[in-house]
């Protein structure tokens, strides 16, 4: 049978990896192991490594030496543009491996899976073209006795700390960039979805990555993550996850001033008027909330909808989200899959059950689905949300979309811009004048006109506000693991000081 139409089968066995430190994968041994349940079906399919900050010591001495030593951070960037096209050429050979394992672990579909996966090989070779158009600036304009030259370095050991939601796209949205500058990296992925993350080990040493290069720590967040936004001997943590931690992130980096990347929450507004195609606003809107079961920083929930199609577009918006193939992971045929963490899927619930509370009204979806195994929610839509509600102004981080009336443009930025968060947008409207003076008035990292989640390798991502600091992918992403150094050359003899 063809494996890209079958439903996959489960692992017969939980795996276990170990964790990976200058190139050599150390088993668990008496640290004890995390053991992981696939969230679509409740069975065990992973065990990952405890780690000790002991672990992690020795992990960013590697990343050190390797920095140090120039192996990497000297070499042309031709040589590191090859170990990048390779490493994606192997991304795209081992897609099918890796893609079973984020499904496995996170709950998302497999045909995403698949595509994400996909996704990455192409910001590998994006990174690898980046790595070479890397460059400085001259300054010829300093009068006949002085020339300035301005460079980009690697700012060093990279410390990165990744979330649950997109465990391998987050991580290559961020991996081959930092690669790119010429850093080197210990990376600590959520504890519940390490997988993928030590398999980009292995693809990384097959590509050619000399070791110390890329190190991996599993572990818990409070110890592990913690210390790493502690270590003096980091240079730069890129953090991705809730913008509580990235709060904590900001204290303790303060120690040894560490740079901080930080790509954080949103509550997303979808601004829709009357005027657009609606049917394909209505589509867009649903896959802006049920993608990735809700799941996404970047998802669209809050429908900021113009007063006179209100009714009608909620209905065509519940219409879609009906239609939608929510169920096992492993199937190609889904489309949304499990919630990833009981304790996310509790959250989600005690959301929905706010804003029945709150006095919002339920259109469609608003409970757990049934499958006999794993946790669902159903696509969830409330109308005649105000706000002040919670559902308005929190993220929930689920498929839970609240709709929002409003009368004019003015009204539609303000409600847009009533959040504390800014990470990104979405407009519908044929109306030029309108599409583009809200995208210049909504404070936002991140703008789609027509649509919504677009992405790729080279449009930059970050937040305004409490969204995060920084951007990655892109050549921003890139730039943004350098530091720069201004250069000045003397001609000829200098102005002599003493007479
Ligand atoms: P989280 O903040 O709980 O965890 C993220 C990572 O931080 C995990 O690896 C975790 O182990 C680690 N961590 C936990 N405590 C830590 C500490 N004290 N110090 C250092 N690291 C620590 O987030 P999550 O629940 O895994 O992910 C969901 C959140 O991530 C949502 O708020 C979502 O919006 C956000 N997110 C943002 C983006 C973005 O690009 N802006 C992308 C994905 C997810």
């Amino acid at each position: 049978m063809d494996q890209r139409t079958a439903t996959l089968a489960l692992p017969a066995t939980p795996r276990s990896f170990g964790f990976f430190v200058d190139g050599q994968t150390i088993e668990a041994g008496p640290r004890g192991h995390f053991e992981r349940r696939s969230p679509g079906h409740d069975v065990p399919v992973t065990r990952m490594p405890k780690c000790t900050t002991a672990d992690l010591d020795m992990a960013v001495a590697a990343a050190r030496r390797a920095f140090e030593d120039g192996r990497w951070s000297r070499i042309p960037a031709v040589e590191r543009a090859d170990v990048l096209l390779r490493a994606a050429q192997i991304l795209r050979r081992r897609a099918e491996e890796i893609a079973y394992w984020e499904t496995l672990e996170n709950g998302k579909p497999i045909s995403q899976a698949r595509a994400e996966v996909g996704g990455c090989a192409g910001m590998f070779e994006y990174a690898a073209g980046a790595a070479r158009a890397l460059h400085g600036d001259a300054f010829n304009n300093l009068g006949e006795g002085m020339f300035g030259v301005v460079t980009r370095e690697p700012i060093g050991v990279v410390g990165l700390i990744t979330p649950w939601n997109f465990p391998f796209l987050i991580l290559c949205e961020r991996v081959p960039y930092i690669l790119a500058a010429g850093c080197t990296i210990v990376a600590k992925p959520s504890e519940v979805t390490s997988a993928t993350t030590l398999l980009l080990a292995e693809v990384l040493a097959e590509a050619g990555l000399p070791a110390g290069c890329y190190n991996v720590v599993t572990g818990s967040g409070s110890t592990v993550g913690q210390a790493m936004t502690e270590h003096a001997d980091i240079d730069m943590v890129s953090f991705t996850g809730s913008t509580a931690v990235g709060r904590r992130c900001v204290a303790a980096a303060a120690g040894n001033f560490k740079k901080l990347g930080l790509e954080l929450g949103g509550k997303n507004p979808q601004i829709v008027f009357a005027d657009a195609d609606l049917e394909d606003a209505a589509d867009g809107v649903a896959f802006g909330i049920g993608f990735n079961t809700g799941q996404c920083c970047v998802s669209g929930s809050r429908l900021i909808v113009e007063r006179s199609v209100a009714r009608d577009f909620e209905a065509m918006v519940a219409a879609k989200l009906a239609k939608v193939k929510v169920g096992d992971p492993l199937d190609p045929e889904t489309q949304i899959g499990a919630i990833t963490t009981t304790a996310q899927n509790d959250t989600i619930l005690g959301y929905i059950a706010k804003g029945k509370q709150e006095g919002a009204r339920l259109v469609c979806g608003g409970d757990r689905l049934d499958f006999g195994r794993g946790q669902y929610i159903a696509p969830t839509l409330f109308g005649d949300v105000t706000g002040t509600m919670a559902i308005a102004r929190e993220e929930i981080f689920g498929p839970v979309l609240a709709v929002m009336p409003f009368d004019t443009m003015e009204e539609a930025i303000a409600i847009a811009n009533d959040t504390v968060y800014g990470l990104a947008a979405s407009v519908w409207t044929k109306n030029i004048d309108k599409a583009l003076t809200v995208s210049r008035r909504v404070r936002a990292g991140r703008f789609w006109v027509n649509t919504t989640l677009a992405g790729g390798p080279e449009l930059p991502i970050g937040g305004f506000k409490q969204s995060g600091w920084g951007r990655e992918a892109g050549i921003y992403g890139v730039e943004e693991y350098t530091q720069v150094k201004s250069v000045h050359i003397e001609i000829g003899k200098r102005q002599p000081w003493v007479g």
